[in-house]
């Protein structure tokens, strides 16, 4: 092929079409806004599933080395209700279809697997303008770069969106708080055992404690709080200790076990509020632009789909690009399948959403996970 490629954002969606599109002899150069690969932590797990992430792997020739990163044990799921007792209970299964990965070490194994170069890093797309046959990009620092094809792996909040719709992400409801047992771990030994090897889920309407026991012993995990977006706005978060006990207080009543992940937690309180792009959402062909991943189809992470649609939808875009010579055909193939497994995972992760810190919570969660 002789267009030039821009990809912006050095995610998971935009590394694995790099990836795949250089496997088959391709050549693409991707705009990221961080600094560099080491830029930001990028914990947390991902199950990667055997119908998406992983067919993204094999067709990316990473699918040996994914397996070198797979943590034994650690996809063990537990369900408790605000008095810790125990719901739901799976153990770890060493034969697991979606083993749990990290994504920091994930997300590693794409960049080194790129050509040298082919990641422009500090590389923060500004704005992009579409000109007779191509597209003029324009960077933060001032730079700016013209492709033929651009494609917008940007995530959430796409600049690359704005070609192809005006839709934006909105407000779940639902905010996450960041919590952590690295160094403190050893004073709360009760609450990380009553974890089990995996992920403990502690539910109730409105709220719950989700924590991630990793297989060195430290603790990583999040306060969900269903909250207006008006107290997200208003939530002062700079006394790390001070606002930690007030995200405490929300959990009048639970078990100490639980509420030691909040009070005990080391982790700087970060925000995240869970936004989600309209399910279902479409727009109508640009030529030569497109999206992968959140940028197109933006969704909380209870379905568990995200990042492994992210690394589809790259291999799929790359491998239709490849084998249709005609771009533009190549792209509305793309598009038709995308729409229809975007909208598919966005209703199911919006519904159990719903499910998880509604009012039927915690059997609604333990119910999720007995039809999963
Ligand atoms: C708490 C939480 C838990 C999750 N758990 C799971 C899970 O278990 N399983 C799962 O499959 N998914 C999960 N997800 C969802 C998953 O994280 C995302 O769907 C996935 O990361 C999307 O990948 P992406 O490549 O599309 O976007 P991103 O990972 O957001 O990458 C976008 C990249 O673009 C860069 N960028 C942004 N703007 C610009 C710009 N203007 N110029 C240049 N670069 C830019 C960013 O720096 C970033 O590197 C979870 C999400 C959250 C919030």
């Amino acid at each position: 092929m002789q267009k030039t490629i821009a990809i912006v954002g050095a995610g998971l969606g935009g590394l694995t079409l790099a990836r795949v599109l250089q496997v088959h002899g391709v050549a693409a150069t991707i705009y990221e806004g961080e600094a560099s690969a080491d830029n930001r932590e990028q914990g947390g797990l991902l199950d990667i599933e055997e119908t998406t992430g992983q067919v993204a792997l094999r067709a990316a020739g990473l699918f040996d080395e994914f397996r070198t990163l797979v943590r034994p044990g650690e996809d063990a799921k537990r369900v408790v209700d605000q008095h810790g007792t125990v719901l739901f209970d799976r153990p770890a299964d060493p034969g697991s279809a979606r083993p749990e990965v990290d994504r920091g070490e994930l997300r590693r194994l794409f960049i080194d697997s790129l050509a040298p170069g082919t990641i422009r890093w500090g590389h923060k797309l500004d704005s992009v303008r579409r000109r007779e046959g191509g597209y003029d990009l324009t960077f933060a620092k001032g730079s700016a770069a013209r492709a033929d094809i651009v494609i917008g792996a940007d995530g959430a909040w796409s600049k690359v969106r704005l070609l192809l719709t005006p839709a934006e992400p909105l407000y779940s409801g639902t905010c996450f708080i960041e919590i952590a047992l690295t160094s403190s771990g050893h004073r709360c030994r009760a609450s990380v055992a009553a974890i089990g090897s995996g992920t403990l889920m502690a539910v109730a309407p409105g709220k719950g404690i989700i924590a991630h026991r990793y297989a060195d012993g430290h603790v990583r995990g999040y306060v969900a709080l269903n909250k207006p977006e008006e107290w997200v706005r208003s939530i002062d978060f700079g006394d790390p200790s001070a606002s930690l006990r007030r995200v405490a207080d929300e959990f009048d009543g639970w078990s100490p076990l639980l509420t030691d992940f909040v009070t005990e937690s080391d982790a700087q309180p970060w925000l995240r509020p869970i936004y989600a792009l309209p399910v279902g959402l479409e727009w109508d062909r640009v030529p030569g632009a497109t999206l992968v991943g959140d940028a197109a189809h933006l969704m909380s992470p209870f379905a568990g789909e995200g990042a492994n649609l992210a690394m589809y939808d790259g291999a799929d875009l790359a491998s239709n690009l490849v084998e249709q010579p005609d771009i533009e055909a190549a792209l509305t193939v793309y598009e038709q399948r995308l729409f229809l497994r975007g909208s598919d995972a966005a209703g199911r992760s919006a519904q159990n959403l719903k499910d998880f810190f509604g009012p039927e919570a915690p059997h609604s969660v333990v119910t999720l996970f007995d039809h999963s």
